[in-house]
């Protein structure tokens, strides 16, 4: 075998990588080969692998200078990366020596996998992308920094009690983190609260209290290991750990105050998608690890170029949502204050650097701070804020706008107690304003900033959201990765567009069964992970139908729970009908004050356990909600999928990204006109995905005229008939009315048209199995999927934003 060079040269660098491992083990860890626990394997497997990355992350830094130097700053809130040890041997091209390397120990490279924690350090679809986009980042040779939080518990772990969900602290730094490196030396000072004075001709803010926020990075490997980037998280540290005057006077506790201030700084997420989290300590958060991340960049700014108003020719400041958008005024301040510009140099600086990405339009999920906790924690920045928005309203009046359109496009929220609105800043501070699908960036310009649109109609664009094909394809989806590689070759591996040779063979009967062996294994695969967490066994030959995403009632999970129980009583009363044998699966996280997402859990789980153990419907249906969702699970979850669930209200998602990973994965969707789902529509054919439903234009529609969910709900004997079963306690026998205000609110005022769209959701449901049944036409429809999404790679969403918005390609 050793006799060919090319698994010479392989076995050498298995070899070679077996030293360099067993070195690590010794000198690092401290331990021989004899002694090595499993852990200790994983992580000097991962130390090794982290050397041969170093000599890259250098290299690929110097190279940005003879690229002219322009870097991307990528501020977010949330990075949901999980975990890295796959997706690092992957992309340098050393899974197999890594494999090959371990064996030679009697060690399993697939159970050292497992053994990584899932770093969780977002809620779901806004922190993936940031995952994603640092992944292409580095695939496309953009220097770039991503620049969040090192969440000590970031989001909570969810487990589900008796079918409630309950949440429990991540641990996933409690052992260590073997990808990090504390780099103490990038160390600023963050203030909060106090005064400012007059000084001079200048102006300084002695801030009332200071913490450290100290860099933590890790690399971020591209494909083929072409450039490694910085994923560069904060932590706190108090200034002074411990006040030893206090502690020696007994008093223990107030003397590590300061301490216990600094670390619930960086201790957990805010467990909430798509509604800001009014709490104090959540600003604390967000101006903490922004002002750290402006700090920084006009720190490497200055020290490599020596003139900070040469800014934005070297640094592009990608805002992800409003979360860092006190950005603005933080790098006015810096700016202004620190550096001495003028204002209104400072200002155009501020905006050429500045772009913004807009994630949600509800109107009450937009970000806004009571104008008096502002002032108090951050008053210089209020006085600055102030005087942009005076620019600004000047510029509106000049413009003839109206005094109504005037209120629409102040910073400040008048119309009840004062507020500060975080979009309106990052609107005004950014000179590009994106959308992440189509149809979202439409609706922008006509509902939440038409006034600011209207006065600045060059700022909004859209760049669609994509995935990356690495993970979310070659990784998690090895068996279809190599089916396609055998059927059109591998350019695929560098252009996901290159997928669309599959057209040609969408009716190839041979690949058609390929493709269907993979699909059978990965649910095989999946079944016997449930089966041995959950102790539910599952027929991989019946329809594995899917929703797995946050839980929020405009994702209508609901809709879809509402669905099962019509069907189940269908299955009861025609059990002698040729029923496709369903799972349907559901897994989800809910904020943990969100009480009616929190009780669609409870739904779910008490549906699953009726149905699961109802003889007359055999092996026809199943329900299973799968606890404690998250990148992992994905990985393994969507590669079984065939039916992906994505509708939600029309106009209320505004991508989706779940939606692309399975087609990608060559499931079917089921889905709205909604986010990006359009887009799909529109690459994958209107024959190859289910749409139903009503229109966003058709939902403002029917809310203008004045929606009557109880006449839709006369309408529909199904409808009718699942929303008492449900209300009435068929499914909670202990608690017969536990659904009772959660139904009524259906009857009362349904806000996500869950009436509304059922008979049509019911009917598509039901094209759905017709077309299963149709083995042939569904391989072909699943083959045209995976062939046409190559699109929404993220590789593609990059380029986009590097040429248009950042200007780096
Ligand atoms: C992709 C992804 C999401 C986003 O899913 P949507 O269906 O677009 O809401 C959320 N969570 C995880 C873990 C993901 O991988």
């Amino acid at each position: 075998m050793a006799s060919d060079p090319v698994s010479q040269t392989r076995n050498d660098a298995a070899a070679q990588l077996g030293k360099d491992i067993l070195r690590v083990l010794r000198r690092r860890i401290g331990k021989d080969q004899k002694a090595a626990k499993q852990h200790d394997w994983y992580a000097s497997a991962i130390l090794a692998l982290r050397d041969k990355i170093i000599d890259v992350w250098i290299e690929s830094t110097q190279r940005t200078y003879e690229n002219g130097g322009k870097r991307v700053y990528y501020l977010s809130m949330e990075f949901l990366i999980g975990r890295l040890l796959r997706d690092a041997l992957s992309n340098l091209g050393v899974s197999d020596d890594m494999e090959a390397a371990l064996a030679a120990y009697g060690v399993d490279l697939a159970e050292l996998e497992e053994l990584e924690p899932d770093a969780a350090l977002g809620n779901g679809g806004l922190g993936r992308l940031a995952a994603c986009f640092m992944e292409s980042l580095a695939t496309l040779d953009i220097p770039a920094y991503g620049y969040g939080i090192r969440y000590v518990n970031g989001m909570f772990r969810q487990r589900i009690d008796d079918g409630w969900q309950v949440e429990l602290p991540e641990t996933w730094l409690a052992h260590g983190n073997p990808w990090e490196f504390e780099r103490l030396e990038s160390t600023y000072r963050i203030g909060f609260g106090g005064e400012v004075v007059i000084e001079g001709d200048g102006v300084m803010w002695n801030a009332a209290e200071q913490v450290d926020a100290t860099a933590v990075d890790t690399p971020v490997v591209g494909w083929r290991g072409k450039r490694v980037n910085t994923l560069r998280l904060w932590t706190a540290n108090p200034i002074d750990p411990i006040r030893l005057d206090a502690f020696n006077a007994g008093d223990h506790f107030g003397a590590l105050a300061g301490t216990v201030r600094a670390e619930s700084l960086v201790r957990v997420l805010y467990p909430a998608d798509s509604s800001p989290a009014g709490q104090e300590l959540r600003l604390r958060q967000e101006y903490f690890f922004t002002a750290a991340s402006i700090q920084d960049i006009v720190r490497r700014h200055v020290q490599y170029e020596g003139d900070v108003r040469t800014l934005p020719e070297k640094a592009a400041i990608q805002l992800n949502d409003t979360h860092p958008s006190v950005a603005v005024a933080e790098l006015m301040r810096v700016l202004v204050d620190v550096e001495g510009l003028e204002f209104d140099e400072a200002w155009e600086i501020c905006k050429q650097t500045i772009s913004y990405t807009n994630h949600t339009l509800l109107p009450e999920a937009l970000e806004t701070w009571p104008l008096p906790l502002f002032e108090r924690m951050l008053p210089r920045h209020m006085q600055i804020i102030y005087a942009i928005n005076s620019r600004v309203l000047r510029e509106a009046r000049r413009a003839g706008c109206s005094d109504a359109q005037i209120a629409a496009i102040s910073l400040i929220d008048e119309s009840g107690e004062r507020r500060v609105r975080m979009a309106n800043l990052a609107f005004v501070g950014a000179h590009s304003v994106n959308g992440v699908a189509a149809l979202h960036t439409d609706l922008m310009k006509e509902t939440v900033f038409a006034d600011l649109h209207a006065l600045y109609p060059q700022r909004i664009n859209n760049k669609t959201n994509g995935v990356t094909p690495r993970r979310w394809l070659q990784q998690c989806n090895p068996g279809l990765t190599k089916v396609i590689v055998d059927a059109i070759g591998p350019a695929f591996l560098d252009d996901a567009e290159a997928l669309c040779a599959l057209n040609a063979l969408a009716d190839d009967p041979l690949l058609g069964d390929r493709i269907a062996e993979v699909k059978r294994s990965n649910k095989v695969a999946l079944a016997e992970h449930i089966r041995k967490t959950m102790g539910i066994r599952l027929n991989p030959d019946a329809m594995f139908d899917v929703q797995i995403k946050r839980i929020h009632e405009y994702k209508r999970q609901l809709l879809n729970l509402i669905e099962t129980v019509a069907l189940y009583d269908q299955i009861r009363s025609h059990p002698e009908r040729d029923w496709v044998p369903r799972v349907k699966i559901f897994g989800g996280k809910a904020a943990s004050s969100y009480h009616n997402a929190k009780l669609i859990i409870k739904l779910a789980n008490d549906i699953a356990r009726r149905v699961n153990a109802d003889p007359a419907v055999g092996g026809l249906l199943k329900v299973v909600y799968v606890p404690n969702y998250n990148v992992s699970l994905a990985e393994r979850i969507i590669p079984a999928a065939d039916l992906s669930e994505q509708i939600s209200t029309a106009g209320m998602e505004a991508s989706g990204t779940g939606n692309m990973k399975f087609a990608l994965n060559g499931a079917l969707t089921i889905g709205t006109l909604d986010g990006a789902n359009v887009e799909i529509r529109d690459r994958v054919g209107e024959d190859n995905i289910v749409i139903f439903g009503l229109t966003a234009e058709e939902v403002a529609e029917r809310r203008a005229q004045g929606y009557d969910p109880r006449a839709v709900i006369e309408g529909s004997r199904e409808l009718g008939q699942a929303l008492s079963a449900i209300a009435s306690g068929v499914f909670s026998p202990d608690d017969p009315r536990r659904y009772e205000g959660l139904i009524s609110g259906i009857y009362d005022h349904d806000w996500f048209m869950c009436a509304a769209d059922f008979d049509a959701y019911a009917a598509a449901q039901r094209d759905v199995d017709g077309r299963w049944e149709d083995k042939a036409g569904w391989r072909a429809s699943a083959i045209r999927n995976i062939a046409n999404v190559g699109w929404f790679s993220s590789d593609r969403t990059i380029s986009e934003y590097a040429k248009e918005i950042w200007k780096v390609l």
